[in-house]
Formats: structure tokens, C-alpha cells, sequence
């Protein structure tokens, strides 16, 4: 394989570096900032809910009053013709009319009280969320604040060993960096690995997932010092 020494050495840099991603990815402020985020997404969400909530409710509330505006002049209406009227036969059947709608109404009040009800329920949520939402955020900046401190710490060792890789690329075969690019995009450190020789059987396998290799990779590393592993894709090399 073509540039295999120097893209070793390239790896050892890399993995160094990686190293510290991970010691700031992998720390407590980290998963704190990333929770507090996530919750605090949930808090937003839970808002716009209320929110929704809210305007069917607003839409009900008006819906209910331009109902009870109705029922309340048609009862004024009725109230009219049987205080004039002096028909007993044709009043009894207004007062039938009238105990209805009074029924209705009352129901009606019923309902609006509910959704009165449904409406404080809504608002207090809203409240809540809210609440939550500023505490999360908070805390999101708490910690994202120690990470930045984090970061800041070890900037210069992230810029120097950056540095030493754009360096280093330069002098490494393309074909050879974009195989080294796509395993490690995987997350799989280290992407080159030392085959594992098994002298009792004279066996080769992967040390990336352990995985035997085949006959015709097997026969692939002995003669070109390295070859890809086929069930992990990092490349494996003999020395
Ligand atoms: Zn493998």
C-alpha cells in the first residue's frame, strides 16, 4: 500500500487529537449541555402546544358567545310577545318556548365555564413550560460556558496538532487519505490496524472487529502488506 508509514505516523497525530475532542465530548459539562438542550427543545415544544391549545380554545370561547347572543335575543324576543300578548292558549306555548331557551342557556353556561377551565389549565401549562424552558437555558449556558473554557484550555495543543496533519496530508497519497477519511467518518479509530497473525493455524484476522480474514484477503496482505477488512472496511496491514 501506497504512503502506509506516513499515514500511520498521520494517525498517530489524528488519534492524539481525537483524544481531546473526546476528553471535551465525552465530559460531564458536555452530556450536562446536550440534555439541557434537548430538554429545553421539549420546553418549546410543549409551548407551541399550549399555544395551539389556546387559539381553539380562543375560537370555542368566541363561537360560544355569538351563540349565547342568539339565544339571549331571542329570549328578550320571546319575554316581548308574552308580556303583550293577552292569547293564555298562544302565551303557554311562548312560555314553553322561553323555558326552553332559559334550559339552553344554562347548559350553555355550563360549557363556557368548562372551557374557562380549559383555558386556566392551558395557561398555567404554558407557564410551566416556560419556566422549564428558562431554567434549561440556563443551564445550558452553564454549561456550554465550562466547555468553551474546556476548549479553550487545550486550543493551542487542538491548532498545533491540527496544524501537523494539514502538514502531513500534503505528503500522503490522496487515494490512501479518503480510504483513512471514510473509515474514521465511521467513528472507527484506529482505521488502520495491525493484522492479527495466529501462528497456530496461520490465521490473519482484523484487529479493528476481531474478524478473521479469507483466504483471498488473507493472500491479498501477504503480498501487497495490506488489505481492506471486509467486515469492518478498516484497512489492515502486516509489518
Ligand atoms: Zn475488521
Amino acid at each position: 500500500m501506497k504512503d502506509l508509514e506516513k499515514i500511520l505516523e498521520y494517525q498517530k497525530v489524528d488519534i492524539d487529537l481525537r483524544r481531546i475532542y473526546d476528553k471535551i465530548e465525552k465530559s460531564d459539562d458536555y452530556k450536562k449541555m446536550e440534555l439541557a438542550k434537548a430538554e429545553f427543545n421539549n420546553d418549546r415544544k410543549a409551548g407551541i402546544h399550549c399555544e395551539e391549545q389556546a387559539q381553539l380554545l380562543v375560537s370555542t370561547q368566541e363561537e360560544f358567545a355569538a351563540q349565547r347572543a342568539a339565544l339571549t335575543e331571542e329570549l328578550e324576543r320571546l319575554i316581548l310577545i308574552v308580556e303583550n300578548n293577552e292569547d293564555d292558549e298562544a302565551i303557554e306555548g311562548n312560555i314553553e318556548q322561553l323555558e326552553d331557551i332559559r334550559k339552553r342557556l344554562f347548559d350553555f353556561e355550563k360549557k363556557v365555564n368548562e372551557t374557562q377551565n380549559k383555558m386556566e389549565g392551558v395557561v398555567n401549562n404554558y407557564k410551566e413550560a416556560n419556566e422549564a424552558g428558562r431554567k434549561h437555558k440556563q443551564a445550558y449556558m452553564t454549561a456550554k460556558n465550562k466547555i468553551e473554557k474546556l476548549k479553550e484550555e487545550n486550543n493551542d495543543k487542538i491548532e498545533e496538532l491540527t496544524k501537523k496533519l494539514s502538514d502531513m496530508e500534503r505528503e500522503i497519497d490522496p487515494s490512501a487519505m479518503e480510504i483513512y477519511r471514510s473509515v474514521t467518518a465511521e467513528g472507527k479509530y484506529p482505521a488502520f490496524v495491525e493484522a492479527y497473525h495466529n501462528t497456530e493455524d496461520d490465521m490473519y484476522s482484523c484487529r479493528g472487529c476481531g474478524i478473521a480474514l479469507s483466504q483471498k484477503r488473507k493472500s491479498e496482505l501477504l503480498e501487497d502488506g495490506a488489505c481492506r477488512c471486509e467486515t469492518c472496511r478498516r484497512i489492515i496491514y502486516k509489518n
